[in-house]
């Protein structure tokens, strides 16, 4: 079986008249590409719809960015036809991007209410909460966003109230799964709405759109109750504290912790700003059972015996300055981690993030805990659909063309070729990503030419102003540093009046260094000195004296190549 990339422009299924023939348009602006910064749009008519408006976290190699946002500016082009956004569902890389977008557009936003919920707290954070409409959604019941037919459908996740929705269009039927699995025995009842997608599929539905995330894991995704299982059996045998860190979004999972300190006759603290905030949210909006006198605050916990105590944490990630890390590195002002303690790391490791787990893990062990987390031991299970249940879901939906989505490339075409072995004809499966629109018409579907799409980085205050030039530098400032060298020169005359001084960053200690920076100094002015025979140097020819000699002296001396900034300053 051979992959196949279908160029731009080329049509699958018998051609139509583009003409008279009514059509839609698919059009990712994120998440087609990469895991995280998921967004896709839906243009039909003069109607444009968004769904989901994630960010994604930065990696190594971009120093200090705070997120990464989609590009809007395709969409920003058409700001008269968007009627709104739809959200699947409380993941920050489905709505983190929001306040981004809101601040550019006014319209309104359509999700489940744990997903607005946490949305208008971010908005809040922004202060945006005033401008935005947020409207609630349920499972089942059908609304209209211009010209199109939205139904929210019921998937199970690893967040409460995850959607997936129906989207009735002028040449057919939609389906976007959002992030989903088949959990036969979820923590709330939810069971995704296995009838109403196979009612979908026998009604005939144009596109499927699904979430490729797990597409390399063989078999089903065990249900959030197996995780359950297993944290019963660690709490029952555990002889002190139990300390466990998740995903302050994973309300499920909290459940089930909160539940077991119940039946173990614990009591529970919650540590973390995020961990308090959502447990707040999710007990308000019916989400969460806390059961009767069982979270208190860390003081009264802590009055408690060990074996009566539970942690609720964040830091599942080892995030320098989450909870479990000051724990860890027994920095914690209220809490000291030892001997026999239980540690449970319940969570995914997130690529990435192994260094940090592991030097926290590390530090755990050497304070006496015990320490399970997924490398180990059987502590957590995956929100994301594997191959059996992205084969039931295709099964179901029976659609005419399929588009992988929520996926590197590697995912997407992998999905793509298990669409196949469904029985999907190849020309009916679109891999394609960010930027690379697909056009359905009622009998055939062909990809668009591609856009420019992009990532915006996000740091502080600014949005998209950090580009790869600024990376670079942060990044040559991060692993040669940087060097200073100012002299002033007389205004009238431009005979150097004082200096050169030098001040460095991350390319020696200057309180240890002394002599090299006399050295180096003693080399500026020799060069300088070269020159005072002849006419003053000019402005330019000074500065690219300066920062040529100090980079030739550096190098020579060190083989490094700090950045050097000659600074001129006139008297
Ligand atoms: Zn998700
Ligand atoms: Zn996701």
């Amino acid at each position: 079986m051979t992959d196949r990339v279908i160029p731009a422009g080329a049509a699958a299924g018998p051609p139509g008249d583009p003409a008279s023939e009514p059509s839609v348009r698919i059009v990712p602006l994120g998440g087609l590409g990469e895991i995280g910064l998921n967004m896709m749009l839906l243009e039909a008519g003069e109607d444009l719809l968004a769904i989901d408006c994630g960010l994604m976290f930065p990696d190594d190699e971009m120093p200090g960015i705070d997120y990464v946002i989609p590009d809007f500016s395709y969409l920003l082009g058409k700001r008269e036809q968007v009627r709104g956004v739809i959200l699947t569902h409380a993941h920050e890389d489905h709505i983190g991007a929001l306040p981004f977008l809101l601040r550019e557009l006014d319209v309104p936003v359509y999700g489940p209410r744990m997903a607005l919920a946490l949305a208008r707290e971010r908005l809040r954070e922004h202060g945006l909460q005033d401008r935005a409409r947020l409207l609630p959604v349920e499972p089942r019941r059908a609304f209209d966003v211009g010209s199109l037919r939205v139904e929210p459908i019921r998937v199970t996740h690893s967040v409460v109230d995850g959607l997936g929705y129906g989207i009735e269009t002028p040449v057919g039927t939609l389906v976007h799964t959002g992030d989903f699995k088949f959990d036969a025995h979820p923590i709330d009842g939810e069971r995704s709405d296995y009838h109403r997608l196979a009612e979908l599929g026998e009604r005939g539905v144009l596109c499927l759109m699904a979430d490729s995330t797990n597409v390399d894991r063989p078999g089903t995704t065990p249900s959030e109750h197996e995780v359950g299982r297993a944290l019963a059996d660690r709490f029952r045998r555990a002889p002190r504290r139990v300390i466990v860190a998740t995903f302050a979004s994973h309300i499920h999972r909290i459940q089930q912790v909160l539940d077991l300190a119940a039946t173990f006759g614990r009591k529970v603290a919650l540590l973390g700003r995020s961990m308090e905030t959502n447990v707040g949210l999710a007990a308000e909006l019916g989400y969460l059972r806390v059961p009767k006198e069982t979270v208190l605050p860390l003081e009264e916990l802590s009055a408690l015996p060990p074996y009566r105590q539970v942690i609720l944490s964040t830091g599942s990630q080892g995030e320098p300055n989450s909870a479990l890390a000051l724990m860890a590195a027994e920095e914690h002002k209220d809490l000291q981690v030892g001997e026999g303690d239980l540690v449970i790391l319940s969570a995914r490791v997130i690529p990435g993030h192994e260094r940090t787990i592991t030097r926290v893990v590390n530090q755990l062990l050497r304070l006496g805990a015990e320490v399970l987390w997924e490398g180990v031991a059987f502590v957590h299970v995956s929100g994301h659909a594997s191959q059996d249940e992205l084969k039931l879901m295709l099964s179901l939906v029976r659609p005419q063309f399929f588009v992988p989505v929520h996926g590197e490339y590697r995912h997407l075409l992998a999905h793509g070729r298990l669409a196949r072995e469904v029985g999907l004809p190849a020309e009916h499966v679109f891999v394609i990503e960010d930027g690379q629109g697909l056009e359905l018409t009622k009998t055939g579907a062909r990809v668009l030419q591609r856009f420019p799409v992009g990532r915006v980085l996000v740091d502080g205050k600014g949005v998209g102003d950090v580009g790869a030039v600024v990376l670079r530098d942060r990044q040559l400032l991060a692993e040669d540093g940087m060097v200073v060298v100012a002299v002033t020169v007389d205004r009238a005359t431009g005979e150097i009046i004082a200096g050169p001084e030098i001040a460095s960053r991350g390319w020696v200690y200057e309180r240890e260094a002394e002599a090299v920076l006399e050295e180096a100094k003693t080399v500026l002015r020799e060069a300088l000195a070269a020159h005072r025979s002849e006419t003053p140097l000019a402005r330019d020819a000074l500065v690219s004296l300066l920062r040529g000699t100090l980079r030739r002296f550096i190098n020579q001396r060190y083989e490094r190549k700090p950045i050097v900034l000659p600074i001129v300053l006139e008297a």
